[in-house]
């Protein structure tokens, strides 16, 4: 049995996307339904990043549609994780997502164990939504954009940002496309902040992460890596002898080198010293590094290869030992605030003011919401910047904060509310245990709920 017609796949396009606007077309009354359809199996879980059972899939689309079970690999982030992999785990890895029913790919690829997490939420650029819009006439999810650690769009150079479709958004099964409701546009105080050096660079680190996605480099044994680079560091004059690396001399170079981007990548990466990645690369890879410490550590030294060698790197004052600093560096600012952030001279009343507006905004937003959403301090955050982001600036933002403990709903008032919204959709002939179960709220709960129906039953005075 095939699924009838079958969106035709465009470049870049992330197989869940794909899925997601096979779902609008195809009609599928359930997510149950949806998943039975493609995968033959009514629980076939709706994976973001590394599906599974595509060979299954494979043979439920129809011929024209050019789908292989490899063809549809290529629409996952398989070719990112296994960039820098053995032949040997790139094919026992296939074999796992084509054939398996539940796969063991984030272990075998190493993503379960990476310190550089996926965020939880889908991620899209606005003008590649707009520019598909126009040419499709639906909106879908890039896997350029769900690259771990990649803040901007390959194509635009736009910043990406998370929408509101998340596992637990979206469901265990259902596929879910990118629409004005879940990818929303509201301004991101922060994001248009960077210095134009840091924009470039992350730009350039998009694009090398998007060209990973696109196609493999030839497969290369673990063990491989330590000498490669090794080589390499050899040729820019970064090896004190044939085994032994400038191991303080190459930290700082490539914290130099990427330091007014670091501010808005992935904490791990800002992790330097003899611990740190860095030192990691250059030792024998026991396990997968993740493909961005590759992408950072190739980017410093192809810069070194093209301007110049040595000489190029900034001065460094040995501190003695392997530890060192960069002379030009500057001195450590307010605690966890951002270094760039602090040198970009960010004009923090202005920027108060903005998101006292933004907050409110964003807070009759969710209060909006059907069903109810509550109006959490870490929702209003995830829709006016990041989770966290208000936390490490509280001292530059007092009046941020006030709006946002203001606006902020108790777990109780929630409830409430979200009774009351229960008693109005079942209509006045409702039962309190109907209202109870609706709102998943429990027997304790009863008072409250029969307090609400006769709230809503008295005349208003
Ligand atoms: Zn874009």
């Amino acid at each position: 049995m095939t699924t009838g017609c079958f969106p035709v796949a465009i470049e870049g396009e992330l197989l869940y996307g794909m899925l997601g606007r096979h779902r609008l077309l195809s009609g599928a009354r359930t997510a149950a339904d949806h998943s039975a359809e493609l995968f033959g199996r009514r629980s076939a879980v709706a994976s973001f990043d590394l599906p599974c059972r595509l060979d299954a899939l494979a043979a439920r689309i129809p011929a024209a549609a050019g789908l292989g079970g490899s063809e549809l690999l290529s629409h996952t982030l398989f070719p990112f994780y296994a960039a820098f992999q053995s032949q040997e785990t790139r094919e026992v890895v296939e074999r796992d997502l084509r054939a398996s029913e539940s796969s063991n790919a984030h272990h075998r690829l190493g993503v379960a164990a990476f310190r550089i997490r996926a965020g939880q939420a889908l991620r899209f650029c606005p003008d590649c939504l707009d520019a598909q819009q126009e040419e499709l006439g639906m909106a879908t999810w890039l896997v350029a954009h769900q690259l771990p650690g990649v803040a901007v769009c390959a194509l635009h150079g736009a910043w990406l940002r998370d929408s509101l479709v998340t596992r637990a958004t979206a469901g265990r099964h259902g596929y879910v496309s990118p629409t004005e409701e879940n990818c929303p546009r509201v301004a991101v105080s922060m994001v248009p902040r960077a210095a134009p050096e840091a924009t470039s660079l992350l730009l350039d680190l998009a694009r090398s992460a998007a060209a990973l996605a696109r196609s493999m480099p030839p497969a290369r044994p673990l063990d491989h890596w330590r000498k490669h680079y090794a080589d390499r560091l050899a040729a820019v004059g970064l090896m004190r002898s044939p085994r032994k690396v400038d191991q303080p001399t190459l930290n700082a170079g490539l914290q130099a080198r990427w330091s007014p981007a670091l501010p808005f990548l992935p904490a791990p990466c800002s992790s330097f010293g003899e611990s740190g990645w860095v030192a990691a690369m250059v030792r024998t890879h026991r396990k997968a590094m993740h493909p961005l410490f590759h992408l950072l550590f190739d980017g410093f030294i192809s810069h070194l290869e093209q301007n110049g060698m040595r000489p190029a790197i900034p001065d460094i004052v040995h501190v003695g030992g392997d530890r060192c600093r960069i002379a030009r560096d500057v001195p450590a600012v307010d605690d966890a605030i951002p270094e760039a952030e602090s040198r970009l001279r960010v004009d923090w009343a202005e920027l108060n003011k903005q998101l006292c507006g933004e907050i409110r905004a964003a807070a009759a937003d969710i209060r909006a919401a059907v069903p109810p959403l509550r109006v959490s301090r870490a929702e209003i955050e995830r829709r006016v910047a990041k989770v966290d982001w208000f936390g490490k600036r509280r001292r530059k933002l007092p009046g941020a904060m006030r709006t946002l403990a203001e606006v902020e709903e108790s777990v109780a008032a929630f409830r409430r509310r979200r009774a009351e919204h229960w008693i109005g959709r079942l209509g006045p002939r409702c039962r309190a245990w109907e209202v109870m179960r609706a709102a998943g709220l429990r027997s304790m709960h009863l008072p409250m709920v029969r307090e609400a129906m006769e709230a809503r039953q008295r005349p208003a005075s």
